[in-house]
C-alpha cells in the first residue's frame, strides 16, 4: 500500500511529479468542500509537502508524521503545535542562498541606481531632453544586515565586493564573524545607510522594524528586505517614504501578499519584486528535491537532511 501524502498548495511541477511517483497524493487546495475531504481522508495522511499547516489542519490529520515544507521560511506552519503532536517538520535551506543574495543586491543596485526610472527615462522620450539626474553607488557606505544567517552572510559577501562597509543585528553576536555587531536594531540603522531585511517571519520578529527603527535609518537611509513583510510596520514604512523621512525601499516581500497597497505602488523612491527572490528554475528545482529528499528519508526511517522540528 503506498504512502498517502497532502499537498496544501501548488508546488514546481518537477517537485509534484518526484511526489507523484512516490506517494499517494491528495491535493487540499484543489478540493471545493475541504472540510469534508479533511473529515472523510484526512486519518490517512502521514505527510503533508508545502505550508500553511496550523493547529486545526493538524487536527484533522491524527496520522500525520511529517511537514516537507517548501521554502527555508516556514512562518506558515504551526511549529509548536507540530512538535505537541509529535510531528516532524524540514525546510530548504541553503540551496537558495545565492538566489537571493543576488536579488538583495539587486534591489540595493535598482534603488541606488535608479534602474527602473532609468529604463523608463529613455523608453519615455526623456533623454533627448536632457541627462538623467545624478544617483548613488554603493561603495563606502553602510549595509545593516538583519539576519546575518546562511543567506545573510551571503549578501555580506556580496555587499563587501562592492567596497562596502557590513555591521549586522541578531538576537546574538557571532564571535566568528568579522563585522561589527549592533546589540540594537534601532542603534545600527541609525549608523547604517542601508538596512537589509533577512531574518526570519513569525511571532517573534512581528514589527521589529519599527517606526523607530525607520526614522533611526532617516531620510539618506534604503531598506532592503527580503525577508518577511512582516518584519516590517508597513504603513509607518510607507508614511515616511511618503514624506521623504526614509530615504526609499526595495521590497520583494509585504505584508499582505500579494496584496501591495496602491500607496506603496505610487512612491517613486521605491523598487518592487513579487516576493520571487529564490525564483530561478535552478533554485526552485533545488528546492523541491530537498522537500522530496526530506521525505524519502523519513519513510526510509533514516536522519531528516533539514529539520527543523
Ligand atoms: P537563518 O536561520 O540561517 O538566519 C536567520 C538569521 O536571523 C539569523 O542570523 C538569526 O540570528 C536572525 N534572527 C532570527 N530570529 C531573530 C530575532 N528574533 N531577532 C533578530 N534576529 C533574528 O535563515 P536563512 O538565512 O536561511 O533565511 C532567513 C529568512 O529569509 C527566512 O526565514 C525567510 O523568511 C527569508 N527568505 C525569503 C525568501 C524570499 O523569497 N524573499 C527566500 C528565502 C528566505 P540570531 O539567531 O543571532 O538571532
Amino acid at each position: 500500500m503506498t504512502i498517502e501524502i497532502l499537498q496544501t498548495h501548488k508546488l514546481l511541477d518537477t517537485c509534484e511529479k518526484a511526489l507523484a511517483e512516490r506517494y499517494t497524493v491528495h491535493k487540499l487546495h484543489e478540493q471545493s468542500d475541504k472540510a469534508a475531504w479533511l473529515a472523510e481522508s484526512g486519518t490517512r495522511i502521514r505527510a503533508v509537502a508545502g505550508g500553511n499547516v496550523d493547529a486545526a489542519l493538524l487536527d484533522k490529520l491524527p496520522k500525520l508524521e511529517i511537514i516537507a515544507n517548501f521554502g527555508v521560511g516556514y512562518d506558515t506552519i504551526d511549529t509548536k503545535a507540530a512538535k505537541a503532536r509529535n510531528v516532524r517538520v524540514t525546510n530548504t535551506p541553503d540551496v537558495l542562498n545565492d538566489a537571493v543574495a543576488e536579488t538583495a543586491l539587486a534591489l540595493m543596485i535598482g534603488l541606488a541606481r535608479k534602474l527602473p526610472h532609468a529604463d523608463r527615462y529613455i523608453r519615455e522620450g526623456k533623454w533627448e531632453g536632457g541627462n538623467f539626474p545624478f544617483v548613488q553607488e554603493l561603495r563606502g557606505k553602510t549595509v545593516g544586515i538583519l539576519g546575518l544567517g546562511r543567506i545573510g552572510k551571503e549578501i555580506a559577501a556580496r555587499a563587501q565586493a562592492f567596497k562596502m562597509r557590513v555591521v549586522y543585528h541578531g538576537r546574538h553576536r557571532q564571535p566568528t564573524e568579522p563585522h561589527v555587531y549592533y546589540e540594537s536594531l534601532e542603534d545600527m540603522a541609525r549608523y547604517s545607510d542601508w538596512l537589509v531585511l533577512v531574518a526570519p517571519g513569525g511571532k517573534e520578529t512581528e514589527g521589529i522594524v519599527s517606526r523607530a527603527v525607520l526614522e533611526a535609518l532617516g531620510p539618506d537611509g534604503y531598506l532592503v528586505n527580503v525577508g518577511r513583510g512582516s518584519l516590517v510596520d508597513e504603513p509607518a514604512m510607507i508614511d515616511l517614504l511618503q514624506s521623504g523621512q526614509l530615504g526609499g525601499a526595495g521590497l520583494d516581500v509585504f505584508a499582505d501578499e500579494p496584496r501591495v497597497p496602491q500607496s506603496l505602488r505610487d512612491l517613486d523612491n521605491v523598487v518592487l519584486t513579487p516576493h520571487y527572490a529564490s525564483a530561478t528554475q535552478t533554485t526552485r528545482d533545488a528546492m523541491g528535491a530537498l522537500v522530496v529528499k526530506n521525505l524519502e528519508k523519513h519513510f526510509a526511517g533514516e536522519p531528516l537532511i533539514s529539520a527543523v522540528v
